[in-house]
């Protein structure tokens, strides 16, 4: 699976600045089957972390979190941009590979002692999932693990989460 995942991965120079090779997952979601794959690995992986719930940050961490939560019957907890939640929020900062930003979950979305695992399409420099962590352990929740569809070693940002189990389906050096 991993060659004709790999494929259908569109590499899209200098977007959205220049310098960037931008890793556009589009045409595995345009693929039923490949799409049906993806989230069958990732699903394989969460269920072996024995997880309660998923996290999954804004935006494609909703389309590739979504589909693995409902597969495994388990919850879905969206991190979102600041002020898209309406009740009471927890909001952490982070850094992008260009930029950055700040994510929140609502408080009441992650009971104490729950094991969650993070869903990404793209692991890069960790921002995001550090963001992540930060956000699941103020709520009491135990981070047990992670899932990508790319991950970009080169990066390091594994580095940043010593502990932290990181699986993905393609590397990209
Ligand atoms: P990090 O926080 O690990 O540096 O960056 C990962 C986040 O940025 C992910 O949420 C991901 O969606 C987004 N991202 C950064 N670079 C890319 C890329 O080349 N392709 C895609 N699809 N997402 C990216």
């Amino acid at each position: 699976m991993a060659n004709d995942f790999e494929k259908h991965i569109a590499s899209v120079k200098d977007f959205p600045n220049k310098g960037i090779i931008f890793r556009d997952i589009t045409p595995v979601l345009q693929d039923g089957k490949l799409f049906q794959a993806a989230t069958h690995k990732l699903a394989e992986y969460v269920k072996s972390k024995n997880a309660d719930i998923i996290v999954g940050p804004e935006a494609r961490g909703f389309i590739v979190g979504c589909p693995v939560a409902t597969e495994l019957g388990i919850g879905f907890v969206p991190a979102r941009k600041p002020h898209k939640l309406p009740r009471e929020v927890e909001r952490a900062s982070y850094d992008l590979e260009y930029g950055s930003n700040s994510l929140e979950i609502h408080k009441d979305a992650i009971k104490p002692g729950q094991r969650v695992v993070v869903c990404d399409d793209l692991l890069a420099t960790a921002g995001t999932l550090r963001a992540c962590k930060q956000l699941i352990e103020n709520l009491g929740g135990e981070l047990v693990g992670s899932c990508f569809y790319i991950e970009l070693p080169d990066l390091k940002g594994k580095e940043k989460l010593p502990g932290l189990d990181v699986f993905s389906l393609v590397k990209y050096h």
